[in-house]
C-alpha cells in the first residue's frame, strides 16, 4: 500500500495551484461583485487540460480519472477561485456520458466538456422531491422518435453558464414507483425552458436556478443510457458528484486554514503572537488532522471509483462528503474566530467563506442521508424512513 499520491498528480497539483495563484481570492472577489462569471479562469483551465483530466483522451480529456479532477478541483479552491461548475460538468455529465453515450454522444459532448468550450449542468433535485429522488416526477413522454420533457428542478447551479443540461427523470412507463431514472440532454435554449434565479446567501459567481420544462421537444438521441436502465447510471455521476463535493469542501477549507495560522502567527494582542495561546493553536491543530483524514477518505474514495468498483464507490464517496463537510464547516468556523472582528470584515475574506462551505454539508446529498445510507448498507440497522 502507498499512500503517497503519484508523481503526476502531484506534478498536476503544482500546476493547478500556480494557476490559482494567477487568479486567486481577489479575482473571485471582483467578480462576484461585479456579478460576473468567472469565464477567464474557466477557459484557462480548460485549455490547460485541467477540466478534462478524467476524460477518456480518445475524446480529448486527459485520459485520468476522478481523482485527477479532485485533485485541480482542491487546488482551486485551495488557492481562492473555486470553481463549482466543475463539480457537474466533467465529473458527473462528463463520466456518465463516457460510460453510457453513444459513440455520437460522446464524440459530440465529451471534448468541448474536456477544453472547457462546453458546459453541461446537471438536474436532479425537485421541489416536491428533494432527497427522496424515488419521488422525481420530471416526465418524458414518446412522441414518435422524439422525447417531450415536463417538469421542474430547484437549486441547478450553473444553468446560466450553461449549453445544457443533464436531465433525471423518468419515463411515462415508470411514472410512479422506484425511480428507473432517464437521463435527457436539454439544450438550455430549447423552447419550453425556462429558469429563475434563486436568491442566495452564497457570495460566488455561480449562481442556483429554479428550471422549468413545459413540453420541451427533444430528438430520440437526447436520451444518454438505457431509459430503463436503472439507477446504475445515474450513480456513475453521483458518486463522482460527490468525490468532488469533498475536493471542492477541502480546498475551501485549506484555504481558511492557511489564512488562520498566518494570522495566528502574527497577530499579537498580549505578549505573543495569538497562535501561542493553545486555546487558538490546539482547533487549529485539530482542523489539520480532520484535513487530513477527510482528503484521505476522499482520496481513498476516488481511488475505489477509478478501480471500477461501483458498489464500494458508493460508501466511500458517502464517506468521503461527509467527513469533508464536516471538516471544512469546522475549519471555517475556527478560522473566523482565530481572527477575531477580521474574521467578519470583507478585507480577510474569511466569513464570506462560511455559507459556501455550509452548503457542502447539504449539498449534493445532506450529512443525514449519509448517515442513513451508512447506518443501513454499512452497520446494517434498520431502515428509519
Ligand atoms: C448551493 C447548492 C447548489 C446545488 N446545486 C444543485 C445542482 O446543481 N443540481 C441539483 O440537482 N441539485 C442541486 N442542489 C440541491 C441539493 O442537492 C439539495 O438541496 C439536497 O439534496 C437536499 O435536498 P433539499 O434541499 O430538498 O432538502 P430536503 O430533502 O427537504 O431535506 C431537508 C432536511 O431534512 C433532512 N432529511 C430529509 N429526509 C430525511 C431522512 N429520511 N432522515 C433524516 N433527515 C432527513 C435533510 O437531511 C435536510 O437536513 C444544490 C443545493 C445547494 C444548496
Amino acid at each position: 500500500m502507498d499512500f503517497r499520491e503519484s508523481e503526476e498528480r502531484q506534478a498536476l497539483r503544482e500546476a493547478v495551484a500556480a494557476l490559482g495563484a494567477k487568479y486567486g481570492v481577489p479575482y473571485m472577489r471582483e467578480k462576484t461583485r461585479a456579478g460576473e462569471k468567472t469565464h477567464e479562469l474557466w477557459a484557462e483551465a480548460g485549455q490547460l487540460g485541467y477540466l478534462g483530466v478524467n476524460i477518456p483522451t480518445e475524446h480529448g480529456g486527459g485520459g485520468g480519472g476522478i481523482g485527477d479532477l479532485a485533485a485541480v478541483c482542491e487546488e482551486l479552491g485551495a488557492a481562492g477561485c473555486p470553481l463549482l461548475l466543475m463539480v457537474v460538468s466533467p465529473a458527473i455529465c462528463g463520466s456518465i456520458i463516457s460510460r453510457y453515450g453513444t459513440d455520437d454522444q460522446r464524440k459530440r459532448w465529451l471534448p468541448p466538456i474536456a477544453d472547457g468550450s462546453y458546459t453541461m449542468v446537471f438536474a436532479i433535485t425537485e421541489p416536491d422531491a428533494g432527497s427522496n429522488a424515488h419521488l422525481i416526477a420530471t416526465t418524458g413522454r414518446r412522441d414518435g422518435s422524439d422525447w417531450v420533457l415536463r417538469g421542474q428542478k430547484v437549486f441547478i447551479s450553473g444553468v446560466d453558464e450553461a449549453q445544457s443540461v443533464l436531465v433525471v427523470a423518468r419515463t411515462e412507463d415508470a411514472r410512479t414507483g422506484k425511480l428507473k431514472p432517464a437521463l435527457y440532454v436539454v439544450p438550455t435554449d430549447a423552447p419550453g425552458v425556462t429558469y429563475q434565479q434563486i436568491e442566495m446567501e452564497i457570495a460566488s459567481p455561480e449562481k442556483q436556478f429554479q428550471l422549468f420544462f413545459d413540453d420541451v421537444r427533444l430528438p430520440a438521441d437526447a436520451l444518454v443510457g438505457d431509459e430503463d436502465a436503472g439507477l446504475l447510471q445515474l450513480f456513475a455521476g453521483l458518486n463522482p458528484e460527490r468525490i468532488m463535493a469533498a475536493a471542492f469542501a477541502l480546498g475551501i477549507a485549506r484555504l481558511a486554514l492557511d489564512k488562520a495560522v498566518d494570522y495566528a502567527k502574527t497577530r499579537t494582542v498580549f505578549k505573543q503572537p495569538i497562535g501561542a495561546h493553545q486555546a487558538i493553536a490546539h482547533p487549529l491543530a485539530q482542523c489539520k488532522i480532520e484535513l487530513e483524514q477527510a482528503k484521505l477518505m476522499t482520496q481513498k474514495a476516488a481511488w475505489v471509483y477509478d478501480s471500477g468498483d461501483d458498489m464500494a464507490a458508493g460508501e466511500a464517496a458517502n464517506m468521503a462528503k461527509y467527513a469533508a463537510g464536516e471538516a471544512a464547516v469546522r475549519i471555517v468556523d475556527q478560522a473566523v474566530q482565530t481572527h477575531g472582528g477580521n474574521g467578519l470584515t470583507a478585507e480577510y475574506g474569511v466569513g464570506g467563506l462560511l455559507a459556501a462551505v455550509r452548503a457542502t454539508r447539504i449539498a449534493p446529498v445532506s450529512r443525514e442521508m449519509i448517515l442513513n445510507f451508512v447506518a443501513m448498507h454499512t452497520l446494517g440497522l434498520p431502515k428509519s424512513y
